[in-house]
């Protein structure tokens, strides 16, 4: 059973007029500082009020409750904007409710830009300080102030807990049955921790790995932070496959986090500082594309004109990284993927959908364009497969309930499909899963698309002689 945060009301009708009788509406406050009224207000008013959206959202299939919809979100958002609601504790809550999937998005025929206002909500949120109070500080200054803005820390962490799995004391304190000391929720955190590669990305891959074939183009490679911790594998996958299309890959060993997490949890300038660091690591000018193999960091990634749209020495480079910034698949599709020869062993596989691969950056068709290229391999559509698993950048953290019954959701149509492998494009979902299927002891293997591409041709036959 889903707890939603005590908000307004339960339909459009009650909400509006929730909104209206509120006591901001009759002395609206025009000198209050809003991010939200600060936004363009085109994007502010372009809602229709149609509810073609509502079907799609999650938290609202859920609920059934309009403050849990798109529509009811957004005129929360625009009642601030126009100063009549304050940002109180049910909107930040609300804010904190949504996945920031973006379905919504993709159902919008009036286009409305839910993820630029979704993240100035949360932030809008932020800045209040409603949710303030000394344990969110604490934690909050921790990882996003501190771990994720210095991939050292991070990767200082990471080492930390892979001595603790790599040592057995993980396995060891589960089976001892120690934890049923902790409390629930540290509990429930437990349950979640990572597996942690035992190299990072740059112990794997060459600062400047050749093109295996004549060279045609120069890219740079994204490894992300937590795709680090969690799939420098994947980050090596994506460079090999990417030598064996015919780009150099440069792959500086020092990155930073890319400000996707700091951007939809209410941080715009520490997500813009990010910003600005990862220009000056991978200076679009040098390249003809800049890879990501992330779809929740990519979706951001193709953002940063808009974030540093005030930043003039910063502006013209942002909006030049914005066009060459490409997902793997996307990328790979737009020079012509060779596909790998026979040899690789048969398998079936079902694709699940990273929200901000297909809703964040409408890339549906080129990962089964990719998986289909693989020799042997039988692709069965997931249902619902643009759904999402409940991953959602760390909502499954904060809000445990509604993340692990999408993930059921997931799991029982992955189970529906009979397929033996599970692929998608994104960490948190590869993460998220794993628990899941963890926990339900289904023998299912999860992997990122690009792995089965690059296992495929490791697994070509030698040309005859
Ligand atoms: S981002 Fe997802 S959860 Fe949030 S309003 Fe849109 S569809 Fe609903
Ligand atoms: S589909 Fe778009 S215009 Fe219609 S209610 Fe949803 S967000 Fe508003």
């Amino acid at each position: 059973m889903i707890e939603p945060p005590p908000v307004l009301a339960e339909n459009w009708r009650d909400m509006t007029a929730a909104i209206a009788a509120s006591p901001a509406a009759a002395a609206p406050a025009a000198a209050r500082h809003s991010l939200l009224r600060g936004l363009d207000y085109s994007v502010v008013q372009q809602c229709m009020h149609c509810g073609l959206c509502l079907p799609t959202c999650p938290t609202y299939d859920a609920t059934k409750l309009e403050r849990h919809s798109p529509r009811g979100r957004i005129a929360l958002m625009r009642a601030i904007a126009d100063g009549r609601l304050e940002a109180t504790r049910t909107f930040a809550d609300e804010m904190y409710f949504c996945l920031g999937c973006l379905a919504c998005m993709t159902a919008c025929p009036a286009g409305v830009n839910y993820a630029e206002l979704f993240e100035h909500a949360r932030a809008e949120a932020e800045q209040s300080g409603v949710l303030r109070n000394p344990r969110r500080r604490f934690i909050r200054w921790l990882t996003v102030e501190w771990l994720f803005m210095d991939l050292g820390r991070l990767r200082l962490a990471g080492a930390l807990i892979r001595l603790y799995q790599q040592l057995g004391l993980q396995t060891l304190l589960r089976r001892s049955g120690a934890l049923r000391l902790l409390p629930r929720r540290l509990r429930e955190l437990e349950a979640m921790t990572p597996v942690i590669q035992p190299k990072f990305s740059s112990a794997l891959i060459a600062p400047v790995t050749p093109a295996a074939s004549p060279k045609k183009y120069r890219v740079a490679l994204l490894t992300g932070c937590a795709q680090d911790l969690m799939f420098s594998d994947v980050n090596r996958d994506t460079a090999e496959v990417l030598a064996r299309n015919g780009c150099e890959v440069v792959t500086p060993p020092k990155q930073n986090c890319c400000g996707s997490l700091h951007a939809h949890n209410g941080e715009l300038g520490l997500a813009r500082e990010l910003a600005r660091r990862t220009i000056d690591q991978f200076p679009p000018e040098q390249f003809d594309a800049i890879i990501s193999n992330a779809a929740g960091c990519g979706s951001h990634l193709k953002h940063y004109g808009p974030l540093l749209a005030d930043d003039a020495a910063y502006r013209g480079r942002a909006e030049m990284w914005d066009a060459k910034l490409k997902d793997i698949h996307e990328w790979l599709a737009a020079i012509g993927l060779r596909p790998p020869g026979p040899g690789v062993a048969a398998q079936s596989v079902t694709y699940h959908e990273a929200c901000h691969l297909c809703h964040g950056q409408k890339i549906t068709v080129q990962p089964r364009q990719l998986l289909r290229a693989i020799p042997n391999l039988t692709l069965t559509e997931l249902p619902e497969s643009a759904w999402c698993c409940g991953s959602a950048g760390i909502y499954n953290l904060i809000q445990p309930a509604m993340a692990n019954q999408l993930l059921d959701r997931k799991l029982r149509h992955i189970v529906s499909t009979g397929a033996a492998i599970v692929a998608t494009g994104n960490p948190g979902c590869l993460a998220h899963l794993a628990n899941g299927l963890r926990r339900q002891e289904l023998r299912v293997r999860l992997v990122h698309p690009i792995t089965l591409l690059a296992e495929a041709y490791r697994a070509e036959a030698p040309p005859p002689l």
